[in-house]
């Protein structure tokens, strides 16, 4: 049972460390999912992929018009014309050419060359290949004074690629990189020094849909539907403030997404942003639609206009479990006797970080006897959350304020603690309310201009959701 919990735990606590832009544990990640695959039923359920289920008719289309245009000519008789006629009239979608205005003379530069690519290597720096394949210190540096090559050649990841080429005898005559998705960097060496050309390369947004319905895990059904796990992560947080991927997914839930993907010269780069998706937990369907508003600020709304995030998280620690629950009267571990327990205990390894559940401003931070290092959150309209036994504080002082899911400091167990768990407070107008239970505020819905501006916006994409969900359900039966 712990297990199963830390799974999902995890699933929904690194959503929220996506949202915020960090990197994910991908050690963790990969050792919690593969122990993620066996804890639900066995029901397999063919999920469906509309992405290859085109390009597979495409094929078959393509293939039968190329079978037809080399036999026809062979059989000639009086149903060649028709057939022929009918196979002009196929419209096949054709991944674009890339684009060669602007690639112009560095591209045919390129093409001149005879590139070497080098991989990066766990553990190597810039400096170590560039020296490898000839490139000297003094030219190193040039490059890196462009501020704008800065991130591609200091912050370089294993896998990353770097192109050189050679002359006959041995001589560096050109490197390539990519400075970032849509720009490629060729650098030329001749008598005359180094020069740098840049190239922009046309990224391509398409459009994908995935149904799924979960018999195993969610990644399990995800992934069958052709999702990568970001983008499962990125379905877990729109939706993680009203399903507890802990504790409410059952088999048979399903869920269906239109997403983007990003594309460069016909080969795919990596998934982009869910624009719109329906989930169902337990027979009940939840809505999410990504929506920019007049004022240029993003997030995923219901469908009748309500923000899908909540004023403050469910759990503001990752890799967690209750140890404790609010109670009125409970055995103090260390002090013996009963007393209250105003909050709930969440054991985590110490330096786990926690959050501030909710956006708000310090009001303290320090010692307190009993809990420890302590901060307390003033969050306005009546709220104050309160985060105890704290190894080390987060850098955010008194009077600052924080974000919603900003880290305000590390687990620990300093004060009357018997291991290392975070000791969580939720004070409506000052007095103890069990975090789990209580009512949170709800999120306020978009006023009425901007309420038409989403539901125009919107219609499309729900009426296709709708669309994808029946076909879904007539392929089922
Ligand atoms: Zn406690």
């Amino acid at each position: 049972m712990p297990q199963t919990n830390r799974v999902a735990h995890f699933i929904r606590l690194t959503a929220h460390r996506a949202a915020r832009g960090r990197h994910l544990p991908r050690r963790h990640f990969h050792f919690y999912k593969s122990h993620a695959v066996h804890f639900w039923l066995r029901k397999a359920t063919a999920p469906l992929s509309w992405r290859h289920r085109h390009w597979l008719l495409a094929g078959i289309l393509f293939a039968a018009a190329a079978i037809i245009g080399v036999m026809a000519p062979r059989g000639a008789n009086a149903t060649r014309d028709p057939v022929a006629s009918d196979f002009i009239t196929l419209n096949l979608s054709v991944p674009p050419l890339p684009a060669d205005a602007d690639v112009g003379a560095t591209a045919l530069a390129g093409s001149a060359f005879d590139w070497t690519t080098v991989a990066v290597k766990s553990g190597q720096t810039v400096g170590a290949i560039f020296h490898e394949q000839g490139v000297s210190g003094a030219d190193l540096q040039a490059l890196l004074r462009d501020k704008d090559n800065t991130n591609a050649l200091v912050r370089i990841r294993p896998g990353e690629e770097f192109s050189f080429a050679h002359a006959a005898d041995g001589r560096l005559t050109a490197l390539r990189f990519d400075r970032d998705e849509k720009t490629q960097v060729t650098v030329t060496f001749d008598a005359a020094g180094m020069h740098q050309a840049t190239a922009a390369r046309d990224l391509e947004h398409r459009t994908e849909v995935a149904h799924g319905v979960i018999s195993d895990s969610l990644f399990d059904a995800a992934n069958r539907a052709g999702m990568d796990d970001a983008m499962v992560i990125k379905l877990a947080d729109a939706f993680g403030y009203d399903i507890d991927f802990a504790q409410d997914l059952r088999p048979g839930d399903s869920f269906t997404v239109i997403y983007d993907s990003v594309w460069r010269e016909g080969e795919k780069l990596r998934d982009g942003d869910i624009q719109a998706a329906y989930f169902v937990n337990r027979g009940k369907r939840f809505s999410a639609i990504r929506y920019t508003d007049s004022h240029g600020g993003t997030m995923f709304y219901s469908a009748d206009g309500r923000p899908l995030r909540k004023s403050f998280l469910r759990t503001p620690v990752a890799f967690t479990r209750i140890s404790s629950y609010f109670s009125l009267a409970r055995k103090h571990p260390i002090l013996g006797y009963t007393r209250a327990h105003q909050g709930v205990d969440y054991a985590a390894p110490t330096g786990t970080p926690i959050h501030a559940a909710g956006d708000g401003r310090i009001v303290f931070r320090g010692w307190q006897h009993g809990y420890g290092n302590v901060v307390i959150i003033d969050h306005g309209r009546h709220y104050s959350t309160l985060y105890g036994h704290m190894s080390r504080f987060a850098n955010e002082k008194v009077g600052q304020r924080v974000h919603q899911g900003q880290t305000i400091g590390f687990v620990g167990m300093t004060g009357l603690a018997t291991g290392p768990h975070l000791h969580y407070e939720f004070r409506v107008d000052g007095v103890h309310r069990n975090p789990l239970t209580v009512t949170m505020p709800k999120p306020e819905p978009l006023p009425a201009t901007e309420l038409a501006r989403f539901k125009r916006q919107s219609s499309p994409m729900l009426a296709r959701l709708d669309k994808l969900d029946s076909l879904q359900l007539a392929s089922a039966k």
